[in-house]
C-alpha cells in the first residue's frame, strides 16, 4: 500500500456527553473556554507540585509534561504543536437562545483528541472532565450569582470518526475508566480517503464547522482557496507527526504540487469575526474566520484526499487546537 508521502500519526478520540446543572453558557468560542477550564483543573488537582521547576519533576509529571507544551518560550521561542485538539460544541440554532446557551437538564456534547503519546494522559483527562463540570465551565452569569455553569458527565466515548465505531470509557455515574481500543492511524486515514476517491466524480466538497483562519505569507485569506488551505494542512499534519509521530518517508511535495490545480468553483461562506481577550496581556487577538461550504474542482484527488481526510481530525490554520478550522469532507 503506498502512503501517499504522508506521515505516521496515531489519535484517540474522545467523545464527551454532559448535562447542564446550572445556566451554563460559552462565548463564541467555546473550545477555548473548555480547554481553559480543563488546564484549571489539570494544574489544580492531578499535578503534586504545579509550582515545581525542578526539571526531574517535570520530566516525569505527565502533566507537567502537557503544560508545559502550553508554554511560549518552551521551546525554540515558539509554543510547540500541542498534542490535543478540542472539538467544541457546535451552534444549536433551533432552540430559540443565543448559541452555546443550556438550561439546567439540557445536554450538549464536545469532544478531545490526544495525538500520540499524548494518549497516556488519558486517566488524567477522564478524571478532570466531571471535575470541570463542579468548578463550572463558560462565561460568569449573573444569574448564577456570578459562578460560571456546572455540569455533570453523562458519558465519555472513545470513537473512530472514520469508522463509526465507538467504546464507552466512563459511563454516568461509573467509577471504572475502560482503556480505549480505538485509535486513527495513518493507515485508517488511507483507508477511508480511497473510499471516498471511489464516490467522487471530480468535484469535492467541504464544509467548515468552525470558523477556519488561513494565513498565507503573513496575510489573511478571506475566502476558502484551495492552495493556501492546504499549505496550512499540510504544515499542520507534518507539525504533529514530527512531534508525536514519525515524518521519515513522508514527502508532501508531489500531493502540494497537485494543489496547484485545484479550483474553487462554489463558495457558500460566511466570515465569522471573533476576537480573544486575554486579562493577562490585556491585549485582544482576532480569531475569526470563514465557515460554511465550499467546493473544488480537480481532475485527480488521489494525492490530495489522504491529507484533506487526516484533517477532518487535526483541524487547519490557527487555532485549530481549541477547535477553529474543523471541517467535513464530502462529494
Ligand atoms: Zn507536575
Amino acid at each position: 500500500m503506498t502512503n501517499y508521502g504522508l506521515p505516521q500519526l496515531t489519535s484517540h478520540h474522545l467523545r464527551i456527553e454532559v448535562r447542564a446543572q446550572t445556566p451554563l453558557a460559552f462565548n463564541r468560542q467555546p473550545g477555548g473556554q473548555l480547554r481553559g477550564a480543563l488546564f484549571g483543573v489539570l494544574r489544580r488537582h492531578y499535578c503534586p507540585a504545579p509550582d515545581d521547576p525542578d526539571p526531574g519533576h517535570s520530566a516525569v509529571c505527565p502533566v507537567c509534561w502537557l503544560l508545559a507544551r502550553e508554554d511560549r518560550g518552551w521551546w525554540r521561542g515558539n509554543t510547540p504543536v500541542r498534542p490535543y485538539a478540542i472539538e467544541p460544541p457546535l451552534p444549536d440554532r433551533h432552540n430559540g437562545r443565543p448559541p452555546f446557551h443550556y438550561n439546567p437538564g439540557e445536554t450538549f456534547s464536545f469532544g478531545l483528541t490526544l495525538f500520540g503519546m499524548a494518549v497516556n494522559l488519558l486517566p488524567y483527562l477522564i478524571l478532570a472532565i466531571p471535575e470541570m463540570g463542579r468548578v463550572g465551565v463558560g462565561r460568569r452569569l449573573p444569574e448564577n450569582d456570578g459562578h460560571r455553569g456546572r455540569f455533570t458527565l453523562i458519558s465519555i466515548r472513545c470513537v473512530h470518526p472514520l469508522t463509526g465505531e465507538e467504546q464507552i470509557l466512563l459511563g454516568e455515574g461509573g467509577t471504572t475508566v475502560q482503556m480505549p481500543t480505538l485509535s486513527v492511524t495513518t493507515g485508517d486515514v488511507i483507508a477511508a480517503a480511497e473510499r471516498l476517491l471511489g464516490q467522487l466524480n471530480g468535484r469535492l466538497r467541504l464544509r467548515f464547522l468552525t470558523p477556519t483562519r488561513i494565513v498565507r505569507r503573513g496575510q489573511l485569506v478571506h475566502r476558502p482557496l484551495f492552495r493556501p488551505l492546504f499549505g496550512r494542512l499540510v504544515d499542520r499534519i507534518e507539525g504533529l507527526a514530527r512531534e508525536y509521530g514519525d515524518v521519515s518517508g513522508a514527502d508532501a511535495k508531489p500531493a502540494l504540487a497537485a494543489a496547484e490545480h485545484v479550483e474553487l468553483v462554489c463558495e457558500d461562506i460566511v466570515w465569522v469575526d471573533l476576537s480573544s481577550h486575554s486579562t493577562r496581556t490585556g491585549r485582544s487577538t482576532p480569531i475569526g474566520g470563514f465557515t460554511g461550504r465550499a467546493t473544488y474542482a480537480a481532475t485527480d484527488w488521489s494525492l490530495l484526499l489522504p491529507w484533506l481526510v487526516w484533517g477532518t481530525l487535526t483541524h487547519v490554520g490557527k487555532n485549530a487546537v481549541k477547535g477553529e478550522g474543523w471541517y467535513q469532507v464530502g462529494e
